[in-house]
């Protein structure tokens, strides 16, 4: 019980060591005076082992009191008169070598034991120093791996910053695009008025007539050629192709969205599928796609009451597929209108472009999947898109 207690061992030990030295010299003692060994005349190493046992174990004090036992053993049972301490004159001499080899062998062996002992502190102590320096190694190892994941955060955080400004942009782009197509659209409406009313004259102006005729054509080139313009920003050979992990892309992009769910007390809840394989297409325009339906999702929850959840989704088909869903408990799809949402323009909110579902379809469909809307139980919408994992992009 005492050695659970650190503070006691020194006092065991010492204890042990004194112990040790008693046992030993009377070990000797008794193997020198067994008859059957009959070892009296050879007493001295017997008992100068004892003392260098006793130094050993226990240090110089157990040497001490092992050599000055072994000393009045020798004299009581060895040196004659036998069983006397007063030894003859004539032996003194004998006791005094005996006692000053014992001292001399008890003394190399507590200095030999000691050296021993500083070599084994100084080991332990090297042995912590390499236990630290490796401690502090791994600190700084994943000190430096934090700074890494830092780093790539911020990385994200840019990449996140340039999307987003990027995805207003194509909103402008396309809400201006669409103001330019109109332009020479009104000017061919124009155009033909006056074609028409050269031509109805009582005296038909042809020459008029084909001015105007010609002009229409240009309008309407002039529009084709915006029209064109436009399909070419979802024109597959322009997007850029590769791998992407959808789960990953969620988990972005719910940090990038975090700040605007909270401000409107809206909780983003997530019930990925593992092991979702990856797709391939272009990775800015599907963070659009999600980006879209997110932030509908959270425009729809603002003004309701009780619960307001943003679920995403996703999930593996049979098909090759992977299906994500955004789903929230907002104020649920326009009535009468539902099939109307997809059309470029339509739009039930005051400050509304109409463009961000047209424009997320046409990605979505230009990846190869489909993208549609349902109904949310008991409250909200769900708006799901597909996307395939036959790599059959890699080309
Ligand atoms: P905008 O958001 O600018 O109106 P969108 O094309 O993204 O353009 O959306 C078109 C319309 O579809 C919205 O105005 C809204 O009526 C409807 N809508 C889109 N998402 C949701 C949703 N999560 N819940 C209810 N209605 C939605």
């Amino acid at each position: 019980m005492s050695m659970s207690n650190p503070l006691l061992w020194p006092k065991a030990r010492v204890i042990w060591g004194y112990g040790i030295a008693l046992l030993s010299v009377y070990t000797a003692l008794l193997i020198s005076r067994w008859p059957p060994v009959r070892l009296e005349t050879a007493p001295v190493s017997l008992f100068l082992g004892a003392i260098m046992l006793s130094a050993w174990f226990g240090g110089l004090g157990p040497g001490l009191l092992a050599t000055a036992l072994s000393s009045l053993a020798f004299d009581y049972y060895f040196l004659p008169p036998i069983y006397s301490l007063v030894a003859k004159p004539g032996e003194i001499p004998r006791l005094v070598i005996f006692t000053v080899s014992a001292l001399f062998v008890g003394s190399l062996s507590a200095a030999q034991r000691s050296a021993t002992e500083s070599l084994r502190r100084a080991r332990d102590d090297l042995r912590g120093t390499v236990k630290e320096l490796q401690k502090t190694n791994e600190a700084l190892h994943a000190e430096s791996l934090e700074r890494k994941h830092a780093e790539e955060a911020l990385r994200h955080a840019q990449g996140d910053l340039a999307r987003v400004s990027r995805i207003t942009t194509l909103g402008e782009l396309t809400a201006s695009l669409a103001h330019e197509v109109n332009q020479p659209i009104a000017a061919a409406v124009t155009n033909a008025n006056t074609c028409l009313r050269w031509l109805t004259r009582e005296r038909p102006d042809l020459e008029e007539a084909r001015e105007a005729a010609s002009r229409i054509v240009k309008d309407a080139t002039r529009a084709a050629e915006i029209v064109s313009r436009t399909r070419l920003l979802f024109k597959k050979g322009t997007a850029q192709r590769e791998l992407v992990g959808l789960n990953e892309m969620v988990r972005e992009m719910i940090v990038l969205l975090r700040g605007e769910a909270t401000r409107h007390k809206i909780l983003i809840a997530t019930d990925l599928a593992t092991g979702l394989p990856q797709v391939m297409g272009d990775r800015v325009l599907l963070q659009q796609v999600l980006m879209n339906l997110m932030l509908n999702g959270i425009e729809a929850m603002k003004d309701v009451d009780g619960k307001r959840e943003l679920l995403i989704k996703s999930q593996q088909t049979e098909n090759e597929e992977v299906i994500l869903s955004v789903s929230d408990t907002g104020v649920g799809l326009p009535a009468q209108q539902a099939d109307q949402i997809f059309k470029a323009f339509f739009t039930t909110k005051p400050q509304g472009t109409g463009m961000g579902l047209s424009i997320s379809r046409s990605i979505v469909e230009a990846h190869g999947g489909r993208l549609w809307a349902d109904g949310n139980s008991p409250r909200g919408a769900s708006f799901c898109f597909t996307l395939s994992t036959k790599n059959e992009g890699h080309g």
